[in-house]
This record gives C-alpha cells, sequence and structure tokens, in this order.
C-alpha cells in the first residue's frame, strides 16, 4: 500500500507480514531507500536522535509500551527513591529483574549503520531517548552520544556523580538486598537513568537542541516522536531549516512535517540505504 500526500511518501506495511528484508525489483519500499540516499548524499551535517524502536530490533522491549513493565507497575518517582529506603529496595530489585536482558543486547544493523554515518561524517551527532548504551557499543565515541534519558548499564553516587560497575552492586543485592552506597561521599547510589520525577539534564538537552539548530537533515528513528521535551526536536530543526527524515514502525505525531516517513523495520531500511 502506498500513500503520496505531496511532498511525502509513506509506505503502509502489511501488519501480517514482518518486513525482514527488501527484494529486488522497483518495489515502493526501494524508491523510498533511494529517496533517503539521496537526501543523506546531499546532506553536509546530519543529527539522528533514536528510541525505543532500534533497540527492540536487538531484543530489549519497549518498556512504555502497552504490556511492558511501566504499564503493569506504577514507577518508582525519583522522590519516592529519594526518601523510602523501601522504594529503593524495590527499585533495585526491578532493575535487576530486566538486567541480564540489556547487558547481553548487542547492537543490531541499524546501530551499525548509523555507527557507519558518524564515522564517514556524515552524522555529528546521535541524540538518543534510549538507557541502554548500544550506540557506543557499536563504536560511535561517548562524547558523540547524547542520552536524554541517561544510561542504564552503569551506575552513578547521586551526590558527587561517582560512577560504578553494576555487576559487584548486583552481586551484594542478590545476597542479602543491600543498598549500594557511594564509597567516596556515602550517598544514595543508582543507575545513571532519569527517573519520573527527575529534572531532564540540562547539559544534554542544551546540546541536543544546539545540534538539532546546526543541523541540514533530522533523521528521527524509532521513536513514536511523543515524550517531551524530546519530541520538539525535530520541530525545532525543522523550524531552523533542516530535512526531516521520520523511520518508524508505525506513524508518529510528527509525520505531517516531515520531508520522507519511511514506516518500516530500521535495521534493513538503513542497511539498504548505506548500500550506497
Ligand atoms: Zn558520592
Amino acid at each position: 500500500m502506498l500513500k503520496v500526500i505531496e511532498d511525502v511518501v509513506l509506505v503502509v506495511p502489511n501488519p501480517k507480514r514482518r518486513m525482514t528484508g527488501f527484494s529486488t525489483g522497483s518495489s515502493p519500499i526501494e524508491r523510498l531507500i533511494e529517496r533517503l540516499r539521496e537526501i543523506l548524499r546531499s546532506s553536509r551535517r546530519a543529527v539522528v536522535f533514536t528510541g525505543a524502536g532500534i533497540s527492540t530490533e536487538s531484543g530489549i522491549p519497549d518498556y512504555r509500551s502497552p504490556g511492558g513493565i511501566w504499564s503493569r507497575f506504577r514507577p518508582i518517582d525519583f522522590d519516592e527513591f529519594m526518601r523510602s529506603e523501601k522504594a529503593r529496595r524495590e527499585y533495585w530489585r526491578r532493575k535487576f529483574d530486566t538486567h541480564e536482558t540489556i547487558m547481553q543486547a548487542k547492537p543490531n544493523p541499524g546501530h551499525l549503520a548509523i555507527a557507519e554515518l558518524v564515522r564517514l561524517g556524515r552524522v555529528a551527532a546521535v541524540i538518543t531517548q534510549n538507557v541502554d548504551g548500544l550506540h557506543q557499543a557499536s563504536g560511535i565515541p561517548r562524547d558523540q552520544v547524547i542520552e536524554l534519558h541517561g544510561n542504564t548499564t552503569y551506575a552513578h553516587c547521586l551526590s558527587c556523580g561517582k560512577e560504578y560497575d553494576l555487576e559487584p552492586i548486583r552481586k551484594t543485592f542478590l545476597k542479602d538486598e543491600r543498598l549500594p552506597q557511594c564509597a567516596a561521599c556515602g550517598g544514595f547510589v543508582k543507575t545513571a537513568t532519569i527517573s519520573f520525577g527527575q529534572a531532564m539534564p540540562q547539559g544534554e538537552m542544551r546540546r541536543a537542541t544546539a545540534e538539532a539548530r546546526a543541523c541540514d537533515l533530522f533523521l528521527a528513528i524509532g521513536s513514536s516522536l511523543k515524550v517531551y521535551p524530546a519530541a520538539g526536536l525535530p520541530a525545532l530543526a525543522k523550524q531552523a531549516g533542516a530535512g526531516l527524515v521520520i523511520i518508524n514502525r508505525e506513524q508518529t505525531d510528527l509525520d505531517h512535517l516531515a520531508d520522507l516517513v519511511v514506516n518500516g523495520e530500521i535495521g534493513p531500511t538503513l542497511e539498504a540505504t548505506l548500500n550506497w
């Protein structure tokens, strides 16, 4: 099914058939890929923005989606974590329930294609809502990844910022549920994520905003573009004159702003696009 709305080409995938690759011939998806290739070729400074959709292709569930952990449990917000030892224990219990899945996940072809674009100097920065560290694992230098929601693959002290590996914390916690405490200052230790009720990281928000304003192409990948303030970035880039490409399994709230929308799997789409 192919709908053409002015400048926007939208492929509506058949939900009964998972798209795992592309056949030869001039199918609609191939025309979209060719268009995406042209847009990428003419860009001098692109920025990539990623959401949960890219990591589900690595087997990490979208915790916010229906059936995800946050729809089954009321999230532990930041104030509760700071106030209550019981809440901190519950926080770590939940963390270690999902820990294995995240630590075993590997970057998928979507992550690797983005890493290749960064290596080629075509993408200046990757802004992500994901906390799994898979962009860094794909080879992108840490300083080119802007993590709006932090990172769950390590912990840090909430008072002094000292970073901690999770493995020793996990071993101790699973033995007697002892809560981690900062060795340097005695502060509370938590995964380096931004919890509900916790302020967005100012430095990261500033950098993300600056990148959105400076880019000539904004690629929004695997995000429903619903969560603010991050979802405001594509609109900001657009206002500053950049092109906007959205790659997502489902439609998003900002499709009407995009120059190109591809509804499909991220890995195969980007892999085919980079096959210049
Ligand atoms: Zn500390």
